[in-house]
């Protein structure tokens, strides 16, 4: 069947840094029956919800732009959590989308029959599309600890991704569970005001220090209007963090000798005290969780008004946290920086696929999909930054660029009749995933640690390999790894525009 004359109608779920990508690369395509639906008031995602002190991104503001949109406005080497947000919500004005997304409108179903997608949104409203894409994004579920006595608490407590702006830290007393890279943002900022701090810490992180630059108005003004010179000091950036970072995790032998150096150096240089040393010291291998990039943590952790509680934690009660040994901290203040739920995704929404087979039952076991995006039994369904497409300490804009090409490539299938409906085959999943398996024994994700990275099994739901190869292997959809036969369920299609 030939779809040529066909404009494909598409929903775009979410108008963060990947719907917002997807929107405009649609559109590019000559796609323009487009709804985007967003949950919130407006577009940003994840910059738009975390707005706690210190909110800042840990990837070169330079390279955490969309390839198209150079920005010459960041203060710093790692752009400010409301300069991040701004630069999306500017993306989206330039491109005409602000007026177009369905703000304050969440998909609660999301049903395939006939062919095409029936959504429900959270306002009643119905729409029936050719596909939906999925740009959910992967932590945007707060992860609340399962502490004993965690609703106990009399004072106030909120997640990092909830910050309570309208209580005022100083003189209270304050603590901070959790020291991932969102606590130790939090903590560098906070332990600056007048507040007595325990940080309450369950596992030591290991730190690399990147000297965050910060840009004068000179340096704005050269760079004003450049975007190929913006572009140029993207890939020099992409070019670093490809061939360090991302290289020591994923079985770059060099790289993580010296990235393992630089964080044992930092910690030593650092934090003279060798009681309070050793109480920040790992063990396990660098880069195992994913690796923090902070050149204030270890300053802020030695401040006079900041004390760091090892003792695990045993319960949460009226006044304050106990620990194990019986010792009761007194607290105004509990700030959970206890991370997300990664696993998640598009949830809680009610999808549902072929024959009606929800997203739940297809997930039980695993939530897996081929290339990240293509869920068998869910055709003309993608999901952007899906399981297994994290890449160790890169930027999602990157990914998510390559993933956007994708799938413009298999609606271009879809259109020109040589796919019926883009559907994944089981076989494909189930050998793409093994062939991610197969790459996860080199990585640094399986040294001997607890992270988000890790999925109820234990196995990293990260991509193992290289970022040449993660373009490499998007640039051209196999087609044997879709379905070819068009199941009686797909039919009628809609009569041709
Ligand atoms: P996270 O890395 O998952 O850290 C959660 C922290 O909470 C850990 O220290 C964890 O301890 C602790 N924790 C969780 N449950 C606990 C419990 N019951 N008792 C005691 N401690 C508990 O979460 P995150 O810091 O929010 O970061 C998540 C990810 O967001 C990052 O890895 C990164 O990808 C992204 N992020 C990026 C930036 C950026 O600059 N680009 C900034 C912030 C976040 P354990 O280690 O013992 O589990």
């Amino acid at each position: 069947m030939n779809n040529q004359q066909r404009n494909p109608s598409v929903a775009v779920i979410g108008a963060g840094m990947s719907g917002i990508l997807m929107a405009i690369k649609l559109r590019e395509a000559g796609i323009t029956d487009i709804s985007i639906l967003e949950k919130a008031d407006k577009v940003g995602g994840t910059w738009r919800e975390n707005t706690y002190p210190g909110v800042a991104c840990d990837v070169p503001a330079h390279m955490y732009t969309y390839s198209f949109k150079g920005n010459s406005h960041w203060s710093h080497r790692f752009a400010l959590g409301d300069e991040i947000q701004s630069y999306f919500e500017g993306v989206a004005s330039e491109n005409g989308l602000a007026g177009k997304i369905r703000f304050n409108e969440s998909l609660d179903q999301c049903h395939f029959r006939g062919g095409q997608w029936h959504l429900t949104t959270s306002k009643g409203a119905q729409l029936v599309v050719d596909f939906v894409v999925a740009a959910t994004g992967i932590l945007h579920h707060p992860a609340y600890p399962d502490i004993k006595g965690l609703d106990s608490f009399n004072g106030e407590m909120w997640h990092t991704a909830q910050w309570n702006h309208d209580v005022d830290l100083r003189g209270k007393r304050v603590g901070v569970i959790g020291t991932g890279s969102t606590a130790c943002q939090v903590i560098s900022e906070i332990s600056k005001l007048d507040c007595d701090l325990t940080v309450f810490q369950r596992t030591p992180q290991w730190l690399i220090s990147v000297p965050d630059k910060h840009y004068s108005e000179q340096d704005k003004t050269a760079l004003k209007g450049k975007q190929r010179k913006l572009a140029a000091l993207s890939r020099r950036y992409a070019f670093i963090m490809r061939n360090t970072f991302s290289k020591a995790v994923t079985g770059g032998k060099l790289q993580h000798a010296l990235i393992s150096w630089a964080a044992k150096r930092n910690l030593r240089k650092s934090v003279r005290d060798p009681e309070l040393r050793a109480k920040l010291t790992p063990d396990y291998s660098v880069g195992c969780k994913r690796l923090i990039i902070s050149s204030t943590f270890y300053d802020a952790i030695q401040r006079d008004n900041v004390y760091l509680e090892t003792m695990a934690i045993q319960s949460i009660a009226e006044q304050g946290i106990v620990t194990v040994d019986g010792a009761a901290k007194e607290l105004d203040v509990i700030i959970l920086a206890t991370g997300f739920s990664p696993f998640n995704f598009m949830r809680p929404m009610d999808l549902r696929g072929r024959n009606g087979v929800s997203i739940d039952e297809t997930w039980a076991k695993k939530a897996q999909a081929y290339r990240s995006l293509c869920i068998p039994g869910f055709p003309n369904f993608f999901l952007m930054l899906g399981p297994n497409s994290p890449i160790g300490n890169y930027s999602v804009i990157a990914m998510s660029e390559v993933q956007s090409a994708y799938i413009l490539k298999l609606i271009e299938l879809w259109k020109q009749g040589e796919l019926p409906a883009v559907e994944a085959t089981q076989e494909a999943k189930e050998s793409y995933n093994a062939y991610l398996r197969a790459g996860m024994s080199k990585t640094a994700w399986v040294g001997g640690c607890q992270s988000w990275y890790l999925d109820g099994d234990g196995d990293p739901a990260m991509w193992p390999y290289s970022w040449d190869q993660w373009v490499k292997e998007h640039q051209t959809p196999v087609l044997d790894d879709f379905v070819h036969e068009a199941p009686a369920e797909l039919e009628p299609l809609r009569p041709a525009a």
